[in-house]
């Protein structure tokens, strides 16, 4: 039944169309603006410690066992991330040289990205290999819309199929990027209180709110290709054969 009530009308498709594209937007508009906010406001509040961000990530680092990563700044805000083919653990000059609980936080998690690829931690080598084929997934839903759909030059189902198949693969690597996040800020908080760069209390709560705040934009990325995946799975299985 669901089948035949999902044949949309044009002006039901731009609506579906709209109402996806600004849910899944106003998500990740929400989830960045939470994660600017918490990092804006406890990265100006101090860990006792007085450890900068480089000098825990080296502690931790050392404490791995790892020596054939180097730790570097780079300029921006949040431009932290670990690059596993170069063994670089990049910081922003702000967590880089900043004591603060917010650049501990952050510092520390990248670290937990170095320390899954040493030990082969299965969803990072997943999420390795999904990079190239995701890269042109990425490429694929935004070119198809236009010649296809609104160019007419591939076949509706073909279109709607290409599209469905693509973000299935945003979708995945979306997926298999949570356990990773989650797994690193899980590390970064264990490894901060157990070291004392980061105090029980106030300090380990402030700096967890950091790191949730940032697995937040994960998983509304997950969400919104979720969605879209889903809304092409349908629209696929509705079935539109009239064109
Ligand atoms: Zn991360």
């Amino acid at each position: 039944m669901w089948r035949r009530n999902f044949r949309q009308t044009p002006i039901q498709y731009i609506m579906t169309m709209l109402l996806l594209f600004f849910g899944t937007l106003a998500l990740s508009l929400f989830a960045s603006w939470k994660v600017k906010s918490a990092y804006n406001h406890y990265s100006k509040v101090p860990a006792s410690s007085g450890y900068t961000g480089a000098q825990i990530a080296q502690r931790i680092l050392d404490l791995n066992n790892i020596r054939d990563v180097t730790i570097q700044a780079t300029p921006g805000e949040l431009t932290d991330h670990y690059d596993p083919s170069n063994r670089r653990l990049v910081l922003s000059e702000k967590n880089y040289y900043g004591t603060s609980v917010a650049a501990l936080g952050v510092s520390a998690h990248e670290c937990g990205h170095a320390i899954q690829h040493k030990e082969l931690y299965a969803p990072l080598q997943w999420r390795m290999a999904a990079v190239g084929i995701t890269g042109i997934a990425s490429q694929v839903v935004m070119w198809v819309p236009f010649i296809g759909m609104f160019g007419g030059l591939i076949p509706y189902k073909l279109a709607i199929t290409i599209m469905a198949l693509g973000f299935g693969v945003l979708m995945l690597f979306q997926l298999v990027t949570l356990p990773v996040e989650f797994d690193a800020t899980a590390r970064a908080k264990k490894v901060l209180a157990s070291t004392g760069a980061v105090a029980m209390g106030q300090e380990y709560n402030a700096m967890s709110k950091v790191l949730d705040a940032a697995a937040l934009t994960y998983v509304a990325a997950f969400v919104s290709t979720l969605s879209y995946f889903l809304y092409y799975l349908l629209r696929m299985m509705g079935g539109r054969n009239d064109d």
